[in-house]
């Protein structure tokens, strides 16, 4: 089963990775978006820590929702929301239970992924987190590891598609040919989650 540490590990090992990938995300997003994309998530990552710290929640749902609030209020970007939603409605699907088993988790995160659909109108071939999110969701019923092979694999799949939402969109066909930087990140945030699985 899974407990409030164990989000908060998830998201402080999230929040370390974010830190040590700010440079690479950001210059994935200079050449199809504004160059953005590292500090948004370095700066949202580190407010979730801190509120992490501050506000210690003792529920799974209660870490995500109090990560995903942090996240929308601190980050000026598309993947702000966005990401915002996914951890909040997460945690929303999660309740207010004490533990969670892996299978629960995997249930609460396609709300929260399906949320992030609606909100920002993107599905799989957008190359948008989109195409990194699913994949994971897909293999969580398997594994955690399985998820971070497919969320891996889902993001460097992005770099053949043309960019069909958000600012990359804006370039028409010159985003061919280029990793997604927001599919990256969500490789990130699902390789911490096996990380804290450990
Ligand atoms: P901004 O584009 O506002 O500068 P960021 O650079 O932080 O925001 O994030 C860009 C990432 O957000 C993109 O690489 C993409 O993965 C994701 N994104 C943008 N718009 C959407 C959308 N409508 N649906 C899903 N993901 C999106
Ligand atoms: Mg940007
Ligand atoms: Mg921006």
């Amino acid at each position: 089963m899974l407990d409030a540490d164990f989000f908060r590990r998830w998201m402080t090992v999230t929040a370390a990775s974010v830190d040590r990938e700010a440079e690479r995300l950001t210059a994935l997003d200079s050449p199809i978006g504004d160059a953005d994309h590292g500090s948004n998530l370095q700066r949202g990552f580190t407010a979730v820590t801190a509120a992490l710290e501050k506000e210690t929640p003792d529920t799974p749902g209660g870490v995500l929702t109090l990560a995903g609030r942090q996240l929308i209020s601190t980050v000026g970007g598309a993947s702000g929301p966005l990401y915002g939603t996914l951890l909040r409605r997460t945690g929303k699907a999660l309740g207010d239970a004490a533990e969670v088993s892996a299978d629960q988790l995997a249930q609460a995160l396609r709300a929260g992924v399906d949320a992030v659909m609606t909100l920002g109108g993107a599905t799989p071939g957008d190359a948008t987190m989109i195409d990194a999110l699913v994949p994971a969701v897909d293999a969580l019923g398997t594994s955690f590891s399985a998820a971070r092979t497919a969320a891996e694999e889902g993001a460097v799949a992005t770099t053949p598609m043309q960019a069909r939402k958000g600012r990359a969109s804006y370039v028409g066909e010159r985003s061919i040919g280029h990793q997604d930087p927001g599919a990256t990140s969500s490789a990130l945030l699902v390789a911490a989650l096996a990380e804290a699985a450990g």
